[in-house]
């Protein structure tokens, strides 16, 4: 993902707008895997103050992830504002700064966006609010089918205790 800034360069001061979208569909980063299933959308205000430029936005997307109760797969949308600096400096001064870096006149966003989805894709979550999981006996979905089994645990402890009662009541 690419933002052309020769016109910037030219006019410090000047406030530009872009909306950008491209398709990263499995972003692999630190042994960690996100498999997007939208393109990454960035809408962005960008300007250049003389010495580097200031990227303002929001990216958003939406990735594929296993509901933690039931296993489901499931699509979970996310989007996240972000306010960047690109400066014309070296890899390790923009690590140690926390920017990043630009030569000639494209800003290359893609480490910003990979950056941004790594810290923002959520990792865990529910396919719906309130999922009831699996059977711990048969291993059944709840959200899809009543299984008799968790009928019956619900039912023991009363049925145990009613028994109980019955003996006490006949003595
Ligand atoms: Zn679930
Ligand atoms: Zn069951």
């Amino acid at each position: 993902m690419e933002l052309n800034v020769a016109t910037e360069l030219k006019l410090a001061g000047r406030v530009s707008h872009a909306s950008l979208a491209e398709e990263f569909p499995v972003t692999e980063l630190n042994g960690r895997s996100i498999v997007l299933t939208e393109p990454v959308r960035v809408d962005l205000d960008y300007s250049f103050d003389g010495e580097g430029f200031t990227l303002k936005g929001r990216l958003s997307s939406a990735v594929r992830m296993n509901c933690t109760k039931c296993n489901e797969e499931f699509i979970e949308p996310f989007s996240v504002d972000f306010s960047e600096r690109f400066l014309r400096i070296s890899e390790q001064e923009a690590e140690e700064l926390e920017c990043y870096t630009y030569t000639g006149e494209t800003l290359v966003l893609d480490k910003m966006v990979f950056d941004l989805i790594l810290l923002n894709a959520p990792m865990y979550g529910l396919c719906r609010p309130g999922c009831k999981g699996l059977c711990p006996v048969c291993g059944a979905n709840l959200n899809n089918t009543q299984c008799s089994c968790s009928e019956a645990d619900e039912s023991n402890p009363f049925a145990a205790l009613l028994g109980l009662k019955e003996l006490l009541n006949d003595d």
